[in-house]
């Protein structure tokens, strides 16, 4: 018997690509052979047409499988939604926008065949027609955490990839409410390849990613609105901070161009503003940990299906 290979897409408000992601696809697997696959779209609580076309490309193809949700859950869930209901022998996530070119899968299943990887992971070597700020703060972001973690993710790295079921069963295990799947998929370990390769630009609709929505992301997870209040403190805390320096710097200049007829004064206030802004700081870091422990002992589900075509009791 063939094995099976899952393909994983979240999509969220993705109409104007699913039709041309699906074409992209058959091509793409058309060329892998001694393989079946299994489409699995995930419907994150669009509210545009995504569902009904992803019912569409169902209804004339039994490959395709869906699951939808109730509301928009996150990407994350959606990929971990995905990872639990795949039931193929390698498993892939890909985006829906094209970004993560089909056309890869051949040469990935041909590396995974190679034995020598358990998983085959797409980075992107180009960033090409991405804000230049973005991609700055990408990279700091990457080095920053290769620095402070010991799990190894590399620069560009995408969620795009193909792995053995071993895996991505590692990779369901961890069940935390707050994911961050690069982050997961370097913690559970094995054997990863990075297949380099340029930068596509999305096909079309728009990112449902803000440049705010992604440093949040990157600070692993500000997910739901009770934590917010946390992050403000510490914006506050990094905002006094910023005062402080420019008060400080105010005062040396003032002193040193006009002199300075009351003494002690500015430097009492300057030093008062800067504490205050640490504190504030180093508040809102604990409340940021607090704040994920809170989330991860309510225990609530990941997601919930609204609608779906596989049998979710098997
Ligand atoms: N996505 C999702 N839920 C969300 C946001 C995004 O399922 O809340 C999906 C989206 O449909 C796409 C993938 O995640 O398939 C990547 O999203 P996007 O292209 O907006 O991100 P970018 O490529 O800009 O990082
Ligand atoms: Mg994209």
């Amino acid at each position: 018997m063939p094995k099976l290979i899952s393909l994983i897409v979240p999509c969220y408000n993705e109409e104007k690509t699913l039709r041309l992601l699906y074409s992209e696809i058959c091509k793409a697997v058309g060329a892998i052979k001694n393989y079946d696959i299994e489409l699995l779209f995930v419907n994150d609580g669009s509210n545009d047409n995504t569902f009904d076309i992803i019912n569409e490309i169902s209804s004339g193809d039994a490959r395709v499988k869906y699951i939808s949700f109730s509301r928009n859950f996150g990407k994350e869930a959606a990929m971990y939604a995905g990872l639990c209901h795949a039931k193929g022998d390698l498993v892939a996530v890909m985006d829906a926008d094209m970004q993560d070119p089909p056309s890869l899968l051949p040469e990935m299943v041909k590396l995974i065949e190679t034995g020598k990887y358990d998983s085959v992971a797409a980075r992107r070597v180009t960033r090409d027609g991405e804000p230049p700020i973005r991609s700055l703060f990408a990279r700091m972001f990457y080095c920053l955490l290769n620095h402070m973690t010991n799990i190894e993710i590399a620069d560009g790295a995408r969620d795009f990839r193909l792995m053995r079921r071993e895996v991505a069963h590692a990779v369901v295990q961890m069940k935390e409410v707050n994911r961050f799947s690069k982050g997961l998929y370097g913690w559970v370990g094995f054997r990863t390849y990075w297949l380099p390769f340029k930068n596509v630009e999305r096909a079309a609709g728009e990112t449902k990613w803000s440049f705010w929505k992604l440093l949040l992301y990157s600070l692993d997870g500000i997910t739901s609105f009770s934590q917010i209040p946390l992050s403000l403190a510490s914006v506050g805390g990094i905002m006094l901070t910023f005062a402080s320096f420019i008060m400080i710097l105010f005062v040396i200049i003032r002193k040193l161009v006009f002199g300075d007829p009351v003494t002690g004064w500015a430097s009492l206030v300057c030093i008062i503003t800067f504490i205050g802004g640490i504190e504030l700081l180093c508040i809102g870091i604990v409340g940021q940990y607090l704040a994920k422990t809170y989330m991860e002992v309510k225990q609530r589900p990941h997601y919930i299906i609204k609608d779906t075509n596989i049998d979710t009791n098997s």
